[in-house]
């Protein structure tokens, strides 16, 4: 990493922000917006059915990603390929006492390790994917992800029995034979059940190749794997409940006012500002995620899912405006920032010209996506969207070559010639 990180102006790129209260509960939202893409619903559930609280609506074929359940007591109001939408009501007796029925499931009791406890959380909303992942080593990266996300260090220092059931459940399903806890080197943190690592706490940082360097020294080591903090917390949250994973925690705030939440998946997020008295105003910049990596979103409707860490109104004028198109003036000071060693300069414009090949031969796949290079490009070039772009279409054009090789001999060269004879 250079140390021209370390000289970055902007205090606000310390991740330590001495935050320690629990978190506020959310709001009880009027309406949910479930994303349901890849998800296959389950049977009977459709548009104007009266649905509770853990009630499971549908299932994704991949082992490794929850199921969907219904946060609220509501009414489906529309179903279509991105989403299920429901409408907050208030429940009868009928619908309370299914509410009621949920079974709740003691996974600290079960005596299941391992893959066995894979479909098990996988049921109970939890995707596993980073989890259970096949390492020697595992690394909890316990930073707060990026600046002006604060919810770290309460989920370290005020949330223990989540963390400490968080934490058993992952010994159980991690094949690693060492885990480790990296936090900030500012904090001071007791827990006899998982080693603590101290990091630098100054973004990039928490950037996860970066703490992975941080605590082996090695770039790229074998056999290590890492896991956000936010997913342990999930892993604590449904040990301790017994029920499914409906909620997710989030900052929602601006860099100069936020708070931390605990709030149902598919919240809206003009319903989440509203709660947390933030202002959205014309010309502001709604971004969903940290202020950095984020994607910035247009409409209030969008919401949270289980894996979103922040809401975010930029203020306008706070930040210089991003302009698709503004040319670059090869200045060099993404170059100097980039903790890859990368040209991002390079990657952009080749990315913005679609010759997405050449990206690859400058190494794009290699970006950690931290987003420096976009907050220091004095042209306002969105960077880091151009480079996304590119590993975008890289991984598509990867994944059609792979399913052209695995098809019998013969048939790729069928399928082209039909295709060439109807030209
Ligand atoms: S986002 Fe930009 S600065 Fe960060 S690693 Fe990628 S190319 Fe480098
Ligand atoms: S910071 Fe922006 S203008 Fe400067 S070299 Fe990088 S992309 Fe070009």
């Amino acid at each position: 990493m250079k140390e021209l990180f370390q000289m970055l102006p902007d205090p606000r790129f310390h991740l330590v922000y001495g935050i320690t209260q629990r978190f506020s509960e959310g709001p009880s939202p009027r309406q949910v917006r479930l994303n349901r893409e890849g998800f296959k619903l389950l049977e009977g559930i459709s548009k104007k059915m009266l649905v509770y609280p853990h009630q499971k609506l549908g299932v994704h074929p991949s082992p490794a990603k929850g199921d969907v359940f219904s946060p609220i007591f509501g009414k489906i109001t529309e179903v279509n390929e991105r989403s299920i939408f429901v409408e907050a009501v208030e429940p009868d007796e009928e619908l309370r006492a299914a509410a009621q029925s949920v079974e709740k499931v003691d996974l600290l009791a079960m005596p299941e390790r391992g893959g066995e406890l894979v479909p098990i959380l996988k049921g109970l909303g939890l995707n596993t994917g980073s989890l259970g992942q096949d390492c020697e080593t595992l690394i909890i990266n316990g930073l707060n992800p990026d600046p002006g996300v604060t919810w770290a260090e309460p989920m370290l220092l005020a949330h223990q029995r989540n963390l400490h059931n968080g934490l058993e459940m992952l010994r159980r399903l991690s094949p690693a034979r060492r885990i480790l806890l990296a936090v900030p080197k500012e904090i001071r943190l007791q827990h006899h059940d998982v080693e603590i690592v101290h990091v630098p706490s100054h973004y990039p940082a928490s950037v996860n190749a970066l703490v992975i360097k941080a605590v082996t020294g090695k770039e790229r080591p074998d056999g290590v794997g890492i896991v956000g903090l936010h997913n342990v917390w999930s892993l604590g949250r449904v040990a301790v409940t017994g029920l499914p994973l409906t909620e997710t925690v989030i900052t929602i705030g601006s860099f100069t006012h936020s708070g931390n939440y605990i709030v149902k998946e598919g919240s809206m997020i003009g319903e989440l500002l509203a709660f947390a008295n933030i202002e959205f105003r014309d010309g502001d910049t709604l971004v969903r995620g940290g202020p950095l990596r984020g994607e910035s979103i247009e409409k209030l409707s969008r919401s949270v899912t289980k894996g979103s860490t922040g809401v975010f109104v930029v203020e306008a004028g706070s930040v210089p405006v991003m302009e698709g198109h503004s040319p670059c003036i090869n200045c060099g000071a993404c170059v100097l920032v980039c903790p890859a060693r990368l040209s991002p300069n390079l990657l952009s414009r080749y990315a913005e010209f679609a010759l997405h090949e050449r990206a690859r031969k400058e190494y794009v796949e290699q970006c950690l996506e931290c987003g420096l290079c976009g907050y220091v490009c004095i042209a306002r070039r969105p960077v880091l969207q151009y480079i996304r772009l590119a590993k975008h279409k890289l991984a598509e054009a990867d994944a059609v070559r792979r399913l052209e090789e695995l098809k019998p001999v013969g048939q790729g060269e069928a399928a082209s010639g039909a295709a060439q004879g109807g030209n």
